[in-house]
């Protein structure tokens, strides 16, 4: 990944993408808005406990860094599942209930998902100029969210999984997520490749790495470009808001992905 700055907010973006001018996309990070500490400073997490007002300003600073109106937005209500919005025009403005991907086809039509750990999942189908956004944590991983994504992306517009791009962005990485045997064991039939996603930790825990348990899950469904940005958000916890590293108490930080209106 790329580390960039537009109008003072830092954003990292995937070189994959960069060829593709009609697409726009970005993972923020904490820095570059308004909010107080233990939200300091782009939380864009209007159920975390900051004021709202400050959360909505923070969701118009990173629109127009990226050159996107605030009203042709479509975002998630969050909740670690694998359920995968299609979603259009008519749909700016919604926040879609219990879903943790969004896809769409159309211009204008920018997806904004929340993070603090979990892995953002950026897709583009640039024959059939489809993207998909996707929120992965263990449970979204074990759930096979990604998978879930590919099969939306086919189902609902034809796309052929040889053609997509994809990017997994910033997320907790296997130096810092330690999780028990129970979500080791969720995670388990996901994979083709179990000792490069869980390596034993010791006293029986595990280090789990959701870039490479999502990587295998796309290759797995025929994707073949998969950029990693292994930016680690625990390591980097002054940089992007970690639920681990913060203890439960923080914000989140947006990725965003549309399609530029090519006229
Ligand atoms: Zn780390």
């Amino acid at each position: 990944m790329i580390r960039r700055e537009a109008s003072g907010i830092p954003f990292y973006s995937f070189k994959a993408f960069d060829e593709h001018s009609e697409i726009v996309h970005a993972v923020f990070t904490r820095l570059g808005g308004v909010s107080h500490s233990p939200y300091r400073a782009l939380n864009v997490g209007s159920s975390v406990g900051d004021a709202p007002k400050a959360v909505e300003e923070n969701c118009r600073l990173a629109c127009q860094a990226m050159s996107v109106s605030g009203t042709q937005v479509v975002t998630a209500w969050q909740v670690h599942g694998n359920n995968v919005g299609v979603v259009d025009a008519r749909d700016w403005g919604r926040v879609v209930p219990e879903t943790d991907a969004l896809i769409t086809n159309g211009s204008e039509v920018n997806l904004i998902l929340r993070f603090a750990d979990c892995l953002p999942i950026f897709l583009y189908d640039p024959q059939r100029r489809v993207i998909g956004l996707g929120h992965a944590g263990w449970r979204g991983t074990a759930a096979k969210l990604a998978s879930q994504m590919v099969s939306a992306m086919i189902d609902s517009f034809g796309c052929d999984p040889s053609n997509v791009l994809a990017g997994l962005g910033p997320a907790i990485g296997p130096c810092c997520y330690e999780v028990g045997p129970d979500v080791a064991q969720a995670i388990l039939p996901t994979l083709q490749n179990l000792q490069s996603a869980i390596q034993p930790s010791g006293d029986g825990h595990f280090s789990l790495d959701l870039w490479e348990a999502n990587r295998q899950q796309l290759r797995h469904r025929g994707i073949k470009q998969i950029e990693v940005g292994h930016v680690c958000t625990a390591c980097h916890a002054d940089e992007f808001f970690s639920h681990r590293a913060d203890k439960g108490s923080t914000g989140r930080f947006a990725a965003l992905m549309g399609i530029r209106n090519s006229s």
